[in-house]
């Protein structure tokens, strides 16, 4: 691991202007991300800024009806939270599909929203990353792609998003807010906060140099029937292969987003007018314009066969 400064702020404006002030300063919550790619020498910050400090823990009712969910809310507070099991049991479900309890207990909110991907060319230094040394090239495009993106992917990179909550957040349309160093704040929608790769895949989301993220808020709840369901390659403790996120109302209607299958939570609102015609018709739509590699063209399929199987689950008592 690289040496580097370390200082704790108390307030999100003092955080954002302390990672502005020094090129290569990074924020540092969970650390649950950030310290193993740090240990690799792929992140390699100068200067860490701690916000564990903050009083950003809290989840508060907002007055249009939602919650507001600081950014420093661990994931086991969140997913345990008596109001987000009961109006948000989609969000609940995807925390706990991810992950082990142990970093559950240590990740946040926002690191969940700024963990980077898993794609294992990204943390082998010895192989080509755009993500990692933009213009290096992509060994994934023509190596092992088993748990890579199939929608939204670009000649540059083909890696997937991993986040399950962000799946979740997706489907509420949550929105992420955030302040900037000089002071102003911002509200970001969820649909526009992660990036595709196109040219720059080492760009993962649009947050500014120095911009902090300080909750993110849920609209009133949706109702209807809420699911996760999350095919990995074991049964716990690995990231999704398909998961598909889903509330579905008793006439059918509803919304759903896939996770594992893009470098964002991948949702077609004009999808979700098919669903009262079945997951065939569906997934026609929400999985228009895929490009797969020989390794990972089962996820066209199986992302279809996963939506087929929570339709029939939404039908039963
Ligand atoms: Fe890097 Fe993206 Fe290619 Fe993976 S898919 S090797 S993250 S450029």
């Amino acid at each position: 691991m690289r040496a580097f400064t370390y200082e704790r702020v108390r307030t999100p404006a003092e955080a954002a202007a302390a990672v502005m002030l020094r090129p290569g300063a990074k924020f540092l919550a969970g650390g649950t991300n950030l310290l193993d790619l740090m240990k690799l020498e792929i992140e390699t910050p100068s200067h860490l800024v701690d916000v564990n400090g903050l009083a950003l823990d809290k989840i508060e009712a907002t007055p249009e009806g939602g919650l507001k969910i600081g950014a420093l809310v661990r994931n086991t507070a969140l997913a345990a939270d008596q109001r987000v099991r009961r109006d948000y049991g989609l969000l609940s479900r995807s925390i706990l599909a991810g992950a082990s309890t142990q970093l559950r207990n240590r990740a946040t909110t926002a690191g969940n929203l700024m963990q980077r991907t898993r794609c294992p060319y990204f943390y082998n230094t010895d192989q080509a990353c755009n993500k990692r040394v933009p213009g290096s090239g992509c060994s994934a495009l023509h190596g092992f792609s088993h748990q890579h993106a199939i929608l939204g992917t670009s000649e540059t990179c083909i890696a997937t998003f991993p986040s399950d909550m962000a799946v979740a957040l997706r489907v509420f349309d949550a929105t992420v807010e955030t302040v900037r160093p000089d002071g102003t704040t911002r509200v970001i929608p969820i649909k526009d906060f992660h990036r595709l790769p196109g040219n720059t895949p080492h760009i993962d989301n649009v947050l500014e140099r120095g911009e902090l993220i300080t909750s993110v808020t849920l609209p009133e709840p949706l109702g209807g029937k809420q699911f996760y369901r999350k095919v990995r390659d074991r049964a716990s403790y690995a990231f999704a292969l398909v998961s598909v996120g889903a509330v579905i109302n008793p006439d059918g209607t509803g919304r759903v987003a896939l996770g594992g299958v893009a470098h964002k939570p991948w949702r077609v609102e004009d999808a979700e007018r098919y669903l009262p015609s079945g997951a065939k018709a569906t997934a026609e739509r929400l999985l228009a314009g895929a490009r797969a590699t020989h390794e990972n063209a089962f996820k066209i399929a199986l992302a279809e066969r996963t939506l087929a199987a929570v339709i029939v689950d939404a039908k039963k008592g």
